[in-house]
């Protein structure tokens, strides 16, 4: 976005405004930190609305415009309530979309149900396309020097095996391509969409992970 200056000054987000899914906890959380410190306006999501507007107070004290909503990403409804609650916010602009929101699923191919299908499939892959096919209107209004930004929180499981997270890995596999394909198909809305792959950070999502399966 705008850099502040030269001689290593950090850069602005002053003026822009982001979205960033799963901003309770863990990574989601610190983007959003980091996002609304360099003076974006940011509006962030998650299941839980006690735990939300809890962050959004700590946020204010600190002096950070957070806003926040309560969405499953994994319901249609939720998401199109989302993105009308954003358009609202920000005057019908958005310049920075962070797909974050996530569920880890570790467990063995041979055990997983249909309905782990399903959800890891609808919380971790079908939200990133349907937010980012729901924000597309908000990012090409972006005014913002070079254009918007869609960053996806990949994993680094979507390019390695690794044996009992192989519904996790598929989804995050279709998060890398979906990546390449809007990337390709946006930059002529001045959209450019890339994708992190993080390795282990510790946080809520991997304690809840049982890590023999993953290890075995
Ligand atoms: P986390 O600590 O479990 O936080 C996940 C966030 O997403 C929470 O705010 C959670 O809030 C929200 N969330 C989960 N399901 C949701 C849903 N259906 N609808 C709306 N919000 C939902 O996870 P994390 O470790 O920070 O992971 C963040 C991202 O990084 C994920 O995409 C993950 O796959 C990726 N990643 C993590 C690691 C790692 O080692 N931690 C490594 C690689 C990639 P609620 O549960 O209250 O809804």
């Amino acid at each position: 976005m705008a850099a502040a200056g030269g001689g290593g000054e950090r850069w602005s987000l002053a003026g822009a405004t982001a979205l960033v899914t799963g901003g309770s906890k863990g990574i989601g959380h610190a983007i959003v930190e980091e996002l609304a410190g360099l003076g974006a306006r940011v509006h962030t999501c998650s299941r839980n609305a006690a735990e939300l507007e809890e962050c959004r107070r700590r946020w204010a004290d600190k002096g950070l415009r957070v806003t926040v909503s309560a969405c499953d990403v994994a319901a249609r409804a939720d998401r199109e309530r989302l993105m009308g609650t954003v358009r609202d916010a920000f005057a019908g602009k958005l310049d920075i979309l962070v797909n974050n929101a996530a569920q880890a699923m570790a467990k063995p191919a041979v055990e997983c149900t249909a309905e782990d299908y399903s959800g890891v499939m609808a919380t971790n892959l079908e939200s990133c396309f349907h937010i980012s096919q729901l924000a597309h209107p908000l990012l090409r209004n972006s005014a913002v020097a070079g254009g918007a930004s869609i960053v996806h929180i990949s994993s680094i499981a979507s390019f390695q095996g690794y044996p009992g997270v192989v519904l996790y890995s598929m989804a995050k596999g279709g998060m890398n391509q979906l990546t390449r394909s809007l990337a390709a198909e946006w930059a002529r809305d001045k959209i450019r969409v890339n994708c992190v792959a993080p390795g282990l950070v510790m946080t809520d999502m991997t304690k809840e992970v049982d890590m023999e399966i993953v290890e075995q």
